[in-house]
């Protein structure tokens, strides 16, 4: 019998809210998690690795990929392309591996028309936070921090379609918050019964 399928977990952040270090901080507390690496056309930002941090692809690679349907879900985000291939997605699950999508409020959207999963949406304590922070990530044009700054306000329109919501004003706790939610959806009843069937059976 094949294992039961992994758990599709959804992270959603506006720009700067510390998705990126909390995720990371989360794959190796759990590495029994797997991180989705997503498909760009925005070029890498210093010390980004192909293949690691996403898959840097050129605009005609991305288009061909829409159109050979390899995309489970593919957004607009800051004036660049960015898909998780549909692939990768399903080889994991299938392979009993629950897996984290690092995607935007639109990806978010795609996918949960196709697929359950669980959304969780991380917020900065407030929006001037948000600004120091893209400011002091000093790898952004102050255009980009602007359109950054812009979609945050759309992006946070969306908070209520994602089962959670963690404040990211301590590091440390919503990286506990994080853990916490993913342990949790691990012990949901139908899934405890999928993956322990002889703790469910009577004599
Ligand atoms: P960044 O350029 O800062 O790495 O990412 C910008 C935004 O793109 C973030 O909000 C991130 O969640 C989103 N993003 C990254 N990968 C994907 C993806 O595969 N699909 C979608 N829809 N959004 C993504």
């Amino acid at each position: 019998m094949p294992p039961p399928a992994g758990i599709l977990f959804i992270i959603t952040a506006p720009s700067g809210a510390g998705k990126t270090s909390l995720v990371r901080a989360l794959i190796s507390r759990d590495p029994s998690l797997t991180l989705s690496v997503s498909h760009t056309t925005r070029p890498p930002r210093p010390g980004e690795i192909d293949g690691e941090h996403y898959h840097f692809v050129t605009p005609e690679r991305f288009t061909a990929m829409v159109q050979a349907d390899a995309f489970l879900e593919w957004a607009e985000v800051h004036g660049n392309c960015y898909g998780t291939a549909r692939a990768n997605v399903e080889s994991t699950l299938a392979s009993g591996r629950d897996l984290l999508l690092e995607i935007d409020w639109q990806g978010a959207q795609q996918v949960r028309a196709k697929h359950p999963a669980v959304g969780i949406f991380i917020l900065p304590p407030s929006f001037s936070e948000l600004e120091a922070r893209l400011r002091r990530r000093a790898t952004e044009t102050p255009e980009t921090i602007q359109r950054r700054l812009f979609n945050a306000r759309r992006e946070l329109e969306h908070v209520d379609e994602f089962e959670y919501a963690i404040i990211n004003d301590s590091f440390d706790r919503a990286l506990s918050e994080l853990h916490a939610i993913v342990q949790a959806e691990r012990c949901r009843t139908v899934r405890q019964r999928q993956r322990h069937p002889l703790a469910f059976q009577t004599p």
